[in-house]
């Protein structure tokens, strides 16, 4: 069903027959981003309208306190209905994103019972971000946890606290040991992070907790392909890092991809490591935003991130930006980095460069030199 025929449920583009003279801008995706594009959106005269496949906006940068039972999912995800309560003009959406025809600006999406609905739009904004790469290897997604939704951090808290709850009922001090084994596949922020987590849980946290077992003796593996742990940061950074880090007791190991991971864990330089549990926090991709905009494999980076102008708009459609993770936006001639502030900040310049365009206002400048 189209939308612009049934109406009710979500606003449609504005130049209709029947349709108020409010513009209507689609933000796909509620994360930081979508979240900040619609909050300096709040003043503008038109209708939002924000889709999320999920319900709740997900803080990720606290994921690993949840998947070491730090804290409740609860805590880092907030419902987005909520966040926009008091903002009149953006109405909240719960679907799958299934493409966009930027040629008759529409979205379309899987709504529940009703199967597809095309949702017109006057300004788009993707704002999907990425999601886990196995680099190919998707054989190993099953026995390699990810940690990218409320879901894979609550899967991870009972994968490890389940590993420690096995090894103490285990008899054999073989199998107690594989057990009590963690693995880390990748060594970038969100590994490093896991790792002195898992560190801390063990060695800290569940020192007193059992009676058979002791959580202390935990084995740690951090595994990397490349040269050294935290590769998009400065060595010395890193290095100071991974320092800490042996001194926590994770043992780190650089310079050998990951062969092969099973239900018993890993094979990395022809070495068997058997653990409790694999976690993968090797690497990212950027969800479909290429392909629903016609871009891939063109319009985009080495990795599959939308290349976008100044103003992160796309390439020959104006009314089209591409924000946070997912675009590929250089600054001093090197890729903006998949952090939150870069998102937030891309976010809110889109809402204000949109206001300004329906305002008929010149659009906040964004040159060659504009900082993220
Ligand atoms: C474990 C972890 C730790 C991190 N730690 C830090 C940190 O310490 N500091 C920092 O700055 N950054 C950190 N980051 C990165 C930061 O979270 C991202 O840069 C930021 O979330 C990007 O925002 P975004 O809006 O581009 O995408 P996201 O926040 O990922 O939001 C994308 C949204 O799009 C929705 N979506 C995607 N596809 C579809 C679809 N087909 N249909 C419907 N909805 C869809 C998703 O549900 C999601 O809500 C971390 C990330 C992770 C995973």
């Amino acid at each position: 069903m189209r939308e612009t025929e049934g109406r009710g449920a979500f606003a449609t583009r504005t130049g209709g027959e029947h349709e108020p003279a409010v513009p209507h801008v689609v933000i796909l995706g509620g994360g930081f981003g979508g979240l900040a594009t619609a909050a300096a959106l709040s003043r503008a005269p038109l209708r939002v309208t924000l889709v999320d496949r999920k319900n709740h906006h997900l803080f990720q940068p606290l994921l690993y306190q949840v998947a070491t039972a730090g804290l409740a999912p609860g805590d880092i995800a907030a419902s987005i209905r909520q966040v926009f309560r008091r903002q009149a003009n953006v109405t909240v959406a719960m679907a799958e994103i299934e493409g966009v025809d930027p040629g008759a600006r529409q979205v379309r999406l899987a709504v529940p019972e009703r199967g597809s609905v095309l949702l017109d739009y006057d300004f788009l904004v993707v704002a999907t971000g990425v999601g886990p790469s196995y680099f190919g290897h998707d054989e190993f997604a099953p026995f390699a946890l990810c940690l990218k939704t409320v879901e894979d951090a609550t899967a991870v808290r009972g994968a490890v606290l389940g590993a420690f709850e096995r090894a103490e009922l285990q008899a054999s001090p073989a199998e107690r040991r594989d057990l009590l084994t963690f693995i880390l596949v990748g060594a970038g922020p969100t590994g490093v992070e896991m790792a002195g987590a898992l560190a801390e849980l063990a060695r800290a946290t569940l020192v007193e907790d059992f009676r058979r077992i002791d959580p202390g003796s935990s084995r740690i593996v951090l595994l990397e392909a490349g040269p050294r742990i935290l590769p998009t940061f400065h060595a010395s950074l890193a290095e100071k890092v991974h320092r800490r880090l042996e001194k926590m007791g994770v043992e780190i190991r650089c310079g050998r991809a990951v062969e092969l991971v099973d239900e018993r864990g890993v094979e990395v330089g022809g070495e068997r490591i058997d653990a409790g549990v694999v976690l993968w926090t090797a690497g990212v991709k950027p969800s479909p935003a290429a392909a629903w905009l016609g871009v891939a494999g063109k319009g985009t980076d080495r990795a599959g991130r939308v290349e976008v102008e100044a103003d992160l708009s796309l390439a020959g459609h104006p009314e089209v930006f591409v924000v946070g993770d997912v675009s590929a936006r250089q600054q001093d001639g090197r890729q903006l980095p998949g952090v939150a502030q870069v998102a937030i900040q891309g976010g809110r310049h889109v809402g204000r460069t949109i206001a300004a365009r329906v305002a008929g206002r010149t659009a906040p400048g964004c040159g060659s030199g504009c900082r993220w």
